[in-house]
């Protein structure tokens, strides 16, 4: 497995690749990898010929007061963790090699739907996740990329941006990996105490009792938010952010759930700031 620092090495690999034939598998991560970032590299490896994983924390998607000098990382595990999963490439840039000439000027506007839940918690992220993504997609020029049902906003904006601006690469959604009592898996969860870490599980229980409610005919959004509201309320450890019913194609708040549509949650449990969802799917 090669590990490459330098975007003209990548982008020749890559553009090797393609001149033989290769279909180019690419899944953009932030590093210290779980089993969530290994589920994506899996997909990649099963479809696609060539597999590039990039590591790279972002500071664009970082508002002044986040945790972007603390964000956990460890690139040697990664390497080791990526080439066991017979990745085939991981690019592992310096901000210089992924933002040449600095700060960019012209990055990518999310639109309104990145102001709203996450973008409206932190100002600027979703300018900064769209304008990486962009970049990298372009630096490797895959004809798949994978993503993570667990930042389900990022999703369907990587999405929209892909159809929006007419990117020639299919966005492939992956399901969340959870620990076995449900805590989705993160990066972040390494900042929990243990009493946190049993804290937490109030998002995903939260999540599943509100699927649940909407499983057994509740259509109506107020209890089914409640229902998660409440048990994060009741969680001294957490503090609610937000809780959000939204249609899945248009991210609109739901008035009714008459069709599929998704739960999200964010908190703050201890130092780290956690987010989960959840399909609520109408019996
Ligand atoms: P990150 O390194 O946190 O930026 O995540 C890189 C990719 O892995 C993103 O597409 C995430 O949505 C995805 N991801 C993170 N956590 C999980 C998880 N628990 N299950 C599935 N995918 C995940």
């Amino acid at each position: 497995m090669d590990v490459i620092r330098r975007r003209q090495d990548l982008r020749a690999v890559a553009e090797r690749g393609r001149a033989e034939g290769l279909t180019v598998g690419f899944v953009p991560t932030m590093g210290f990898f779980h089993e969530g970032h290994l589920s994506l590299m899996r997909r990649a490896r099963s479809e696609c010929d060539l597999a590039v994983v990039s590591v790279f924390v972002n500071p664009l998607q970082f508002g002044p007061t986040e945790d972007l000098a603390s964000y956990p990382r460890d690139l040697d595990r990664d390497v080791a963790m990526a080439e066991a999963e017979g990745i085939d490439l991981v690019f592992a840039p310096d901000a210089e090699e992924v933002y040449p000439r600095g700060r960019p000027e012209v990055t990518v506007d999310p639109g309104q739907l990145g102001e709203r839940l996450e973008g409206a918690s932190r100002p600027g992220h979703f300018h900064g996740v769209l304008t990486v993504v962009a970049n990298l997609l372009n630096l490797v020029g895959p004809s798949m990329a994978y993503f993570g049902e667990k930042d389900f906003q990022q999703l369907v904006l990587v999405r929209r941006m892909a159809l929006d601006l007419s990117f020639p690469v299919e966005v492939v959604e992956c399901p969340t990996v959870r620990e076995p009592d449900g805590l989705a898996l993160s990066s972040r969860n390494v900042f929990l105490s243990s009493e946190e870490r049993t804290a937490a599980l109030c998002l995903s229980e939260g999540l599943r009792a509100a699927a649940k409610r909407v499983r057994e005919g509740d259509s109506w959004p107020g209890p089914v938010a409640a229902e998660i509201a409440d048990r994060v309320h009741a969680e001294p450890l957490a503090e609610l952010d937000y809780v959000a019913l939204v249609d899945e194609e248009t991210f609109q708040e739901v008035e009714r759930i008459e069709r599929p549509a998704r739960a999200l949650v964010a908190a703050r449990v201890g130092r780290p700031r956690l987010i989960d969802n959840i399909r609520l799917e109408p019996s």
